[in-house]
């Protein structure tokens, strides 16, 4: 099997065996290749100590991503690489990481620590693929299997329950048996998992292509992580856009029990705010008239409006003649903001309105008056309309 490499990756596994190292492509850079799909990004393992890796990159920009952990990400032609030593984990304490990470000599071993047998495959253009688990076979079968025991990699790690789930909906895999049962036996450890490695997980999960059918067979386990959530979340078909999905996924909740399960999670703001605009727009009476519309647009940002009007769509709440206005609106350029005036604050300081609340409620009258479509959006007519009246 050869693989053709992007130059960076070939300049990098150059320059460790050139070291006097071993170094091999490992993880999901290997896995996307061997299903002839290009990989977003390419990790490295090897037998260089964290040190020693910044030496023989001493020419390069280097991060120091992990020292603690092995790994160094190089830039190499502004492509990020991230290089990681073989290493053993030490022991795992409360389902979490390990306490302790140890160094080895062997690539075997480094393979052996790893999650599911497609991840624990490593390549080299010279020596080609070393597969000791099997990965080939179940990516060829399309399963998801714990590298040795699933009960034991689990109660190592319980963030591997979710893994399972994320790499199943992303590449359309069935988990196998006996890692499926461990994993729902172990699912209410994921409690015990620190919340920003949980919403990585999670985040992807909701995002991949076969979400919706992994969802059906475990959503049980998803319900130990977000025991608020929807029970049957319509995500087929649903566009992979995240706070769309985590508004469908939250859909019970509503806007306030959505932001504290997304703070918990520690979520960025910005994905809280539209999650929650989207819920509250998905909740709330909307009026189909004109001015109604309009004002809806001026509140809650246009996207949140769009995926809030999908999710009823969807869930058959839909009022046609609200979406039609909404698309009439934002499609033929109408004002819906008061920025969108044909005036504005400096045509009234010109004509002797002093900057100040006066200037405000005049711009408002204006405004009012061209979403009621009572005077049309051109300077001279909200002119006379606002100096007549
Ligand atoms: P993606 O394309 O989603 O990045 P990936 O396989 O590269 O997929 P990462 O989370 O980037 O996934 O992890 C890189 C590799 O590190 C995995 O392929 C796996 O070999 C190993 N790995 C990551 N997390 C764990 C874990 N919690 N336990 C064991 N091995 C892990
Ligand atoms: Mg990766």
């Amino acid at each position: 099997m050869q693989f053709s490499l992007p130059p960076p990756v070939s300049t990098a596994l150059s320059l460790l065996e050139g070291g006097g190292y071993e170094a091999y492509l490992v993880g999901g850079c290997v896995r996307d290749m061997l299903r002839g799909s290009v990989p977003n990004d390419f990790d490295m393992t090897t037998n260089a100590r964290p040190e020693e890796i910044l030496s023989v990159f001493r020419n390069f920009r280097t991060i120091e991503t992990g020292m603690r952990h092995g790994t160094v990400t190089v830039l190499l032609d502004g492509m990020p690489l991230e290089i990681t030593t073989y290493r053993v984990d030490g022991e795992y304490l409360d389902h979490r990481r390990p306490a302790s990470v140890t160094f080895t000599a062997s690539l075997y071993e480094d393979l052996s620590r790893r999650d599911f047998t497609v991840n624990a495959v490593a390549y080299h253009p010279g020596h080609g693929l070393l597969d000791p688990f099997g990965g080939q076979d179940d990516l060829a079968a399309g399963v998801i299997r714990a590298v040795g025991e699933p009960e034991v990699r689990f109660t190592e790690d319980a963030l591997r329950i979710l893994r399972a789930l994320r790499f199943a909906a992303r590449l359309g895999f069935s988990i196998e048996e006996e890692t499926a049962r461990a994993a729902r036996a172990l699912a209410p450890t994921l409690r015990e998992i620190a919340a920003e490695r949980v919403r990585e997980e999670l985040f992807g999960f909701l995002m991949a292509d076969h979400a919706a059918e992994v969802f059906r067979q475990y959503g049980d386990i998803l319900f130990c992580v977000v025991p608020e959530a929807n029970s049957a979340p319509l995500l087929s078909g649903l566009p992979q856009v995240l706070p769309l999905r985590l508004a469908e996924f939250l859909l019970p909740c509503e806007e306030a029990g959505a932001a504290a399960v997304l703070k918990r999670l520690r979520a960025d703001n910005q994905t809280v705010h539209s999650v929650c605009a989207v819920l509250r727009v998905y909740s709330s009476h909307l009026s189909a008239d004109h001015a109604g519309a309009c004002r809806l647009l001026r509140r809650i940002p246009r996207d949140a409006i769009t995926m809030a009007l999908l999710l009823r769509r969807i869930h058959k709440t839909e009022d046609r003649a609200v979406t039609e206005m909404i698309d009439q609106i934002l499609s033929s350029g109408d004002c819906y903001r008061i920025d969108m005036l044909a005036i504005n604050g400096r045509d009234l300081t010109a004509l002797g309105i002093p900057p100040g609340p006066e200037l405000g409620a005049a711009l408002e009258r204006a405004y009012e008056a061209v979403i009621e479509c009572r005077v049309p959006n051109e300077k001279e007519a909200l002119l006379a309309f606002l100096f007549e009246t």
